[in-house]
């Protein structure tokens, strides 16, 4: 038997439209996912081009084992999630290739509990895919599908509840959003409208070719919302991903905020008031988080990196706050997944009460970071690895995800890609120099253990 190639990666299956993400590969996911999930399941989209064939073609899949669908048209992942969890479904899936570029698509199946998918339902989805024992209905079996035209208006004002809105519609905010085009164009501008915002939109007309730029909240995909802040002299920016479930922020002096800063301002506001609370994020995360949170006695868990993990570790940890670095932030007090909306809305709320933000960045730990990559071709990375750990000097090694070395003046993680052959170095130090150094001498260490 050929080997059995995995079809979810860390974040749902993504491939190119009508290459390998075809209505016919996309039929089958929906026969493998109504027959793992079975019952009523939760299906939405992102605003990519594909969106009506690829999900017409897994809904096709779905009814045909006799599972009932709930269409809920185009809405952010969390808005799903939340309506998966809140609607009591079996499951939930959503056509999305989150920040990747237009031409690209994906499913990600969604837990009954809302969260996204371990990584053992994931398996069993492909089980079935590739075994293809799939429940079939008889003919009068076959499932129905109920459009569902509130999931957008529900997400909003559960998040304008989990808030103090009347401190945020006291401020009178101006914001500058930027939608990147995708499905937050249905949910974020009137989020910001319930909360007594003023709202300037920029690329908020859904629209999948991402005209206004590719959908990755990056600096230079951000250069519009940037100028749109200082030019209206505006309280804060806001972007979000495709599907939504991140937020980046723009201060009001025009910064762009890299996500982890975010992250640590937030989780520092909300163990501020739980003292002594944990934080859980990936061995990856700048260690400004874990600072920012000691002065109140935040404690931080660090996982493999992925935000089911990341999710899961929360839960069982009964964490306050969590998410990754990239604007991705999971907030039990709405629900346990990387939400972009309710992050928008906490970011507002402790401007409200604390602002500026430019402010409250500023009075975060300063870290330098430095990322680097390494093309492995056919190495094994493990065989790296293990070679990396004899070489290495460090006082600590920690092995959740790849190699976790603490140096004198900070740390390097090195760490192969879950779905490249490369291997990814991160540095970090309180000093920019070291940071820089760390890097390369752990970037020249693994090549010279290739062969
Ligand atoms: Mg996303």
């Amino acid at each position: 038997m050929p080997a059995r190639k995995k079809l979810f990666g860390t974040n749902g299956v993504r491939g190119i439209v009508n290459e390998f993400l075809t209505p016919d590969f996309v039929l089958k996911m929906g026969k493998a996912i109504g027959t793992e999930m079975k019952g009523n399941i939760a299906v939405a989209t992102d605003t990519r081009t594909s969106n009506v064939m690829l999900k017409d073609a897994l809904i096709a899949g779905i009814l045909s084992t006799g599972s009932d669908v709930a269409d809920l048209g185009v809405i952010p992942t969390p808005a799903l999630q939340f309506r998966v969890k809140k609607g009591r479904f079996t499951g939930g899936a959503m056509i999305t290739a989150s920040h990747n570029p237009p031409q690209f698509n994906g499913v990600k199946a969604i837990s009954t509990d809302g969260t996204e998918a371990s990584s053992e339902e994931e398996e069993r989805i492909e089980d079935a895919y590739y075994s293809g024992n799939f429940v079939v209905a008889e003919w009068n079996g076959v499932g129905s599908v109920t459009p569902y035209f509130d999931a957008a208006s529900d997400y909003i004002s559960a998040i304008a509840e989990k808030v103090n809105s009347e401190l945020i519609r006291e401020r009178k905010f101006t914001v500058v959003l930027d939608c990147s085009n995708g499905a937050s164009a249905y949910t974020a501008p009137y989020l910001m409208e319930l909360l007594g915002v003023r709202v300037v939109t920029l690329n908020s007309q859904a629209q999948g070719s991402f005209p206004g730029h590719e959908s990755e909240p990056t600096p230079e995909n951000l250069k519009d919302l940037v100028r749109t802040v200082k030019n209206l002299g505006a309280d804060m920016g806001i972007a979000h991903d495709g599907d939504a479930d991140r937020a980046v922020f723009v201060d009001e002096k025009g910064r762009y905020i890299p996500g982890e800063q975010s992250l640590a301002l937030i989780a520092r506001e909300i163990i501020r008031e739980k003292h002594g609370a944990t934080v859980v994020v990936p061995v990856s995360t700048p260690s400004v988080v874990e600072e920012a949170i000691k002065e109140f006695g935040g404690k931080t868990v660090y996982t493999r990196v992925g935000s089911p993990v990341v999710a899961r570790k929360m839960m069982e940890v009964g964490s306050v706050i969590g998410g990754e670095e990239n604007g991705g932030i999971i907030n039990p007090q709405m629900q346990y997944c990387r939400d972009g909306g309710m992050t928008a809305a906490k970011m507002l709320e402790i401007v409200a009460e604390r602002g500026p933000l430019s402010a409250l960045i500023d009075s975060l730990p300063k870290f330098y970071t430095v990322k680097l990559k390494v093309e492995i071709a056919d190495n094994n990375p493990a065989d790296i690895l293990r070679k990396v750990r004899e070489k290495a000097s460090a006082s600590r090694v920690d092995e959740t995800d790849g190699l976790k070395l603490f140096l004198d003046e900070g740390w390097v993680l090195v760490r192969p890609s879950g779905t490249e052959p490369l291997i990814r170095i991160f540095a970090e130090s309180r000093s920019e120099k070291n940071a820089k150094k760390y890097a390369e001498d752990h970037l020249k260490l693994v090549k010279s253990l290739m062969s």
